[in-house]
């Protein structure tokens, strides 16, 4: 006998399970399936949370040893207790997938850990610590992505790794080479940077953070090279192999490279096997993801699609909004993501943050624009925080001033971005940001200086 539920979700990440709450909330029947015993995904579990909590520690490492100075604060000789460091990424990350598997009991959110496989239309079974038979009107799929392989390369989870093993090394490394200068790869290769690692980044592409603002792709290379950071672009790995304790990377137009480990950061797939997809009919892309329509409902009636399994960006909060618009247009008809107004960030120091339209993407669709663009170095909180690198930079359209886009390389840029997500959600003009008062001092009076900018009345620059 199999049991039956409104809606289903597989997949407990954040697109999964905020799906979940948000159906509970409008009154269906919930359950989710998730076949690891935390819940939260790859975000929580090993991604987003404890690359947050190892930059955030590895950043007061390097202002006790380096930064305070500036500050006038002398702090005696400093000193890395590394296994206290992963024990705190580990306590934020068991404290917030424990906070979901709260949330899921106060929504009444049944909860079944296994793998889950499609056997029909409407049907599911689970296998694992739960063996159950499931029936839905509504499923969502939200199983995410996994990490994206390199031919010639085989990973051990220890020397040779990914995301996941870099999140743990159990001393510093004296060598790290990282395949892709993607956003992973700088993340996790500032964390071991700063905590005293030789850091080489070997990348395919001519530039770094592909997808990003231009000029802050460029800038972003000048400040992380400063910071020690090793690049070598135009690069294009081919292999890699472990050689008397020792891993020996090859590329093209390369030299060996010796080092102590190796992070692959070369991206992601979509995660779609063992679903069993072809029991209802529905084939993958090219690039093994799920195609959906504007509702995220597939091919097949009654089975929808969320977050990093379908095209486009894959990132959380994305996921998120997605899993909101499905069930509430599953429930009251209406659900709607504006894909304009999703901010990017790169967590790395300067923080780097941008959502909308890239100055690129508006030349290539002809679209005219203004540019309003502030430097941290002349904002007062900037300049007493000691932090003035970078700049903010909006883009509006010449003839409507609606904000087409904005794009933050600086202090806290993943906070300021916020407040431009909200104006573009809005339909703002940059006068409209320029226009609001701004409190003083504060790093958030660089976007409406950059916004004064696009009609060329900064104050202070
Ligand atoms: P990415 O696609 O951002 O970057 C991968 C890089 O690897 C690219 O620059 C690519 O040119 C390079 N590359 C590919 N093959 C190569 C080869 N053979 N030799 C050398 N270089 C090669 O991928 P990622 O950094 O692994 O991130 C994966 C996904 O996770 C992305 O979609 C990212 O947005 C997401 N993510 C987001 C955040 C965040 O929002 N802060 C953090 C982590 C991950």
């Amino acid at each position: 006998m199999s049991k039956q539920h409104d809606l289903i979700v597989i997949g407990a990440g954040p697109g999964g399970y905020v799906a979940a709450i948000r159906a509970a909330q409008l009154g269906l029947d919930v359950a989710c399936i998730e076949r690891e015993p935390a819940l939260g995904g790859t975000c929580l579990r090993v991604g987003c949370i404890p690359s947050k909590a190892l930059l955030e520690s590895s950043h007061h490492f390097e202002e006790a040893k380096d930064g305070l100075k500036r500050h006038g604060v002398k702090v005696g000789s400093v000193e890395l207790d590394l296994p206290a460091m992963l024990k705190h990424k580990d306590s934020t990350v068991s404290a917030l997938t424990k906070g979901v598997a709260g949330l899921f009991t106060k929504n009444k959110i049944t909860r079944y850990e296994g793998t889950a496989s499609f056997t029909g239309p409407g049907a599911l079974k689970v296998e694992g610590k739960d063996n159950v038979e499931l029936t839905a009107k509504h499923i969502i799929i939200a199983t995410g992505s996994k990490v994206a392989q390199l031919r010639g390369i085989e990973m051990d989870g220890d020397s040779i790794g990914d995301s996941t093993t870099a999140l743990s090394y159990a001393q510093v490394p004296e060598h790290l080479v990282i395949i892709g200068a993607g956003v992973i790869g700088l993340e996790l290769g500032s964390v071991w940077l700063r905590l005293g690692a030789k850091v080489t980044v070997l990348e395919y592409l001519d530039h770094i953070l592909p997808g990003l603002d231009d000029e802050i792709s460029k800038d972003a290379l000048k400040i992380f090279k400063k910071q020690g950071f090793e690049f070598r672009l135009n690069t294009k790995v081919t292999g890699a192999k472990v050689k008397k304790k020792k891993v020996v990377v090859s590329a093209d137009g390369m030299d060996d490279m010796e080092c102590d480990r190796l992070l692959v950061a070369v991206g992601r797939w979509a995660n779609t096997d063992g679903l069993a997809l072809d029991k209802i009919g529905l084939q993958t892309n090219k690039r093994g993801q799920i195609e959906v329509n504007e509702h995220f409902e597939t091919a097949m009636p009654g089975v929808y699609a969320i977050g990093d399994v379908i095209p486009g960006l894959m990132l959380a909060h994305k996921a998120e909004d997605e899993g909101v618009a499905c069930v509430e247009h599953i429930v009251t008809g209406v659900g709607h993501v504006n894909y304009n107004a999703i901010p990017g960030i790169v967590y790395t120091n300067p923080e780097i943050a941008g959502v909308g339209k890239t100055e690129k993407e508006l030349k290539d669709a002809g679209v005219e624009y203004n540019v309003g663009k502030f430097n941290f170095m002349a904002n007062g909180r900037a300049r007493a925080m000691g932090d003035t690198t970078g700049w903010v930079k909006i883009l509006a359209d010449k003839q409507t001033d609606r904000v087409l886009g904005a794009h933050i390389i600086g202090p806290r840029a993943g906070e300021l971005i916020a407040e431009i997500a909200v104006a573009m959600e809005f339909g703002a003009s940059a006068e409209d940001i320029a226009r609001s008062c701004h409190a003083h001092p504060t790093l958030a009076e660089c976007v409406k200086e950059a916004a004064l900018g696009v009609a060329g009345r900064t104050i202070h620059m």
